[in-house]
C-alpha cells in the first residue's frame, strides 16, 4: 500500500511535541502527531517530572493531618485524576485546532518514511521530540517501575544521582514518611547550581530525614526477596552495602533517537542549529534530545519556536511579510524551582560563574532575609540572593527560598530578560502588601 503523505509530522507528545503541534495547527498547518499511546501524552514531565512533583508537594500540604499510608494512597488517586484531566483537556485542545494523533511507536526506514502500527507514512518535514530516558544499570533488569507507578508507599528508597531530580524525588518521598539514601557518585549534590543553592538544597535535604551518601560507585545491583541490594564502592575502595524496597535512577539520561542523527561527542546530544535544524535538511528537534538536563518551559519554547521555522519554510512567499522569532533561547534566563518545601530557587549566573566573566569589583552580591507573613499570623523567612553588575547595576542572577521562591524568581527572571536595573524593580511595584511590594522593598534598600 502507498504511504500516507503528510507534510509535516511531529514525533513525540512530551511538552516540546505537544507545544510544537499545537503552534503548526495554530499556523494552520495539519501536523501529524506521534505518540506511543494516550497514556504517553505530556511524556516526563508530566509522569514524573515537574508537573507531577508540583502537584504532589502542593497536595501533601494539604493531607498532612492523614497518617502516611493512607495520605499515600490519597495522593496518588489524586496524581491520577490530575493526569486524566490534563490528557484529556489537552487532547481535546488539540484535536479542535485540527492537529491529526495517531498512537503507536514511530518506526523510521528512513527520516522521512516510518510507520506507526503497521501503516507506512512519507513526509517532507519531521520534527523530532522523543526525549529521554533515564540509564538504568542491565544487572537491575526489567523490573523497574518509575516512582509515580509505586502503588504503595516504601518503607525504605535508594535514590540514585546528584541532580535536581533525584534531590526532589528523594525530597518527596522523605517527607511522606519513607526512608531514603540519596547515593551521588561525585560527592556533591546540585553541582554547577551555585553554592548558596547547593548549601540551603543539602540543609533542606537533610532536614527532611534523607542520608546523603556521597561519592560512592555502584557495582552491582540485585533483588533479595522483597528488597533491592546495591554493592557500592567509595571514593577510598571500602565496600558498602545498601538495602531498599525500592530503587530509583535518576543520575543520567540518554536520548531517545527513532533513527540516527549527528551528536556532539562530548554531551551526546543531537546536533542542531539556531533553527532547531539537525544535519539532515528537514529534520527538526527539540526538547530532552538536544539539551543535558533540559527544562520543560524551554522544552516548550523550543516547540513554539520550531513550529515557527516550519512554518517559514513550508510558506516562503509570506516571509517577508511575517515577522517571527527564528532565534535560540537564552537559556540563562529560564529560572529552575527546586521542588522542596518551601521551593528553592534559582536563575541566571552563580557567583562562581560571575567570577570567571567579570573584573572582582564589577560584581556585587546582595543577601537578605525578609519576614513573610503568611495566612493569619505564622511568619516565615524568605531568603534573597541577588548577583548583581556592581557598575551597570543589572541583576546576573538570583537564588530565592520560601513561601514565595517561584513567583519571585520569575520576577527576577523577568527583569534579567527586559534589561531592568536593580534599584529600577523597587520604583515600578505596587504600593500593597504584595510580594511585588516585597522585591521592590528590597531593591530599594541596598
Ligand atoms: C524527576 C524530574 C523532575 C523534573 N523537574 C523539572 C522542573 O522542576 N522544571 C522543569 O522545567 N523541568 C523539569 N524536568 C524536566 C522536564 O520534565 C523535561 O525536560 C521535559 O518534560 C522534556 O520534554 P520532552 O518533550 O523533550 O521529552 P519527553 O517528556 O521525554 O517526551 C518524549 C515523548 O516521545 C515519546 N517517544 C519516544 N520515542 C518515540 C517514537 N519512536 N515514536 C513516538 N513517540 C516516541 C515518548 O514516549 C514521550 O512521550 C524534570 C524531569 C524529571 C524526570
Amino acid at each position: 500500500m502507498e504511504p500516507r503523505h503528510r507534510s509535516v509530522v511531529v514525533v513525540g507528545g512530551g511538552i516540546a511535541g505537544i507545544e510544537a503541534a499545537r503552534k503548526l495547527a495554530e499556523l494552520h498547518q495539519s501536523p501529524l502527531l506521534v505518540v506511543p499511546s494516550e497514556e504517553a501524552l505530556g511524556g516526563k514531565a508530566l509522569r514524573q517530572g515537574v508537573l507531577a512533583l508540583r502537584f504532589l508537594m502542593e497536595e501533601n500540604r494539604l493531607l498532612r493531618e492523614k497518617n502516611p499510608l493512607e495520605r499515600y494512597r490519597e495522593l496518588r488517586q489524586r496524581l491520577v485524576n490530575f493526569w486524566n484531566f490534563w490528557r484529556q483537556s489537552i487532547k481535546e485542545e488539540l484535536l479542535r485546532l485540527g492537529v491529526e494523533i495517531v498512537y503507536g511507536r514511530a518506526v523510521f526506514t528512513s527520516p522521512f518514511l516510518f510507520s506507526v502500527d503497521g501503516v507506512s507514512y512519507e513526509t517532507e518535514r519531521v520534527i523530532v521530540a522523543t526525549g529521554s530516558q533515564w540509564e538504568v544499570p542491565d544487572t537491575a533488569g526489567d523490573s523497574f517501575e518509575m516512582w509515580t507507578e509505586w502503588e504503595n508507599l516504601p518503607s525504605s528508597l535508594l535514590v540514585f544521582g546528584e541532580g535536581r531530580e533525584a534531590c526532589e524525588v528523594a525530597y518527596l518521598f522523605a517527607s511522606l514518611g519513607s526512608e531514603v539514601s540519596l547515593v551521588t557518585s561525585t560527592g556533591v549534590i546540585l553541582q554547577g547550581k551555585g553554592e548558596r543553592f547547593r548549601q540551603v538544597g543539602e540543609h533542606l535535604l537533610r532536614r527532611a530525614g534523607v542520608k546523603i551518601i556521597e561519592g560512592c560507585t555502584l557495582s552491582k545491583i540485585e533483588r533479595d526477596g522483597s528488597l533491592w541490594k546495591a554493592s557500592l564502592q567509595d571514593s577510598w575502595g571500602n565496600e558498602i552495602t545498601l538495602s531498599g524496597e525500592k530503587v530509583c535512577f535518576l543520575s543520567r539520561r540518554r536520548s531517545t533517537l527513532p533513527f540516527s542523527l549527528e551528536k556532539d561527542v562530548t554531551t551526546g546530544k543531537v546536533q542542531v542549529n539556531e533553527r532547531y535544524e539537525a544535519k539532515v535538511k528537514g529534520v527538526f528537534a527539540i526538547g530532552d534530545i538536544i539539551h543535558p538536563g533540559c527544562e520543560a518551559q524551554v522544552a516548550k519554547r523550543e516547540g513554539i519556536l520550531v513550529a515557527e521555522n516550519v512554518f517559514l519554510d513550508m510558506v516562503p512567499p509570506l516571509v517577508s511579510s511575517v515577522q517571527l522569532h527564528k532565534d535560540r533561547i537564552d537559556y540563562r534566563l529560564v529560572p529552575e524551582v527546586l521542588f522542596l518545601d518551601y521551593p528553592l530557587a534559582r536563575v541566571g549566573m552563580t557567583v562562581e560563574e560571575a567570577k570567571m566573566r567579570f573584573q572582582p569589583y564589577e560584581i556585587q552580591l546582595v543577601e537578605r532575609e525578609w519576614p513573610f507573613l503568611e495566612g493569619q499570623e505564622k511568619q516565615r523567612k524568605v531568603i534573597v540572593s541577588v548577583l548583581l553588575h556592581k557598575v551597570k547595576q543589572h541583576i546576573l542572577g538570583a537564588v530565592v527560598y520560601g513561601p514565595c521562591a517561584e513567583s519571585l524568581v520569575n520576577l527576577f527572571s523577568l527583569a534579567m530578560a527586559q534589561g531592568v536595573r536593580f534599584h529600577e524593580i523597587g520604583e515600578v511595584m505596587y504600593i500593597a502588601g504584595t510580594m511585588e511590594d516585597f522585591v521592590g522593598r528590597f531593591a530599594l534598600e541596598i
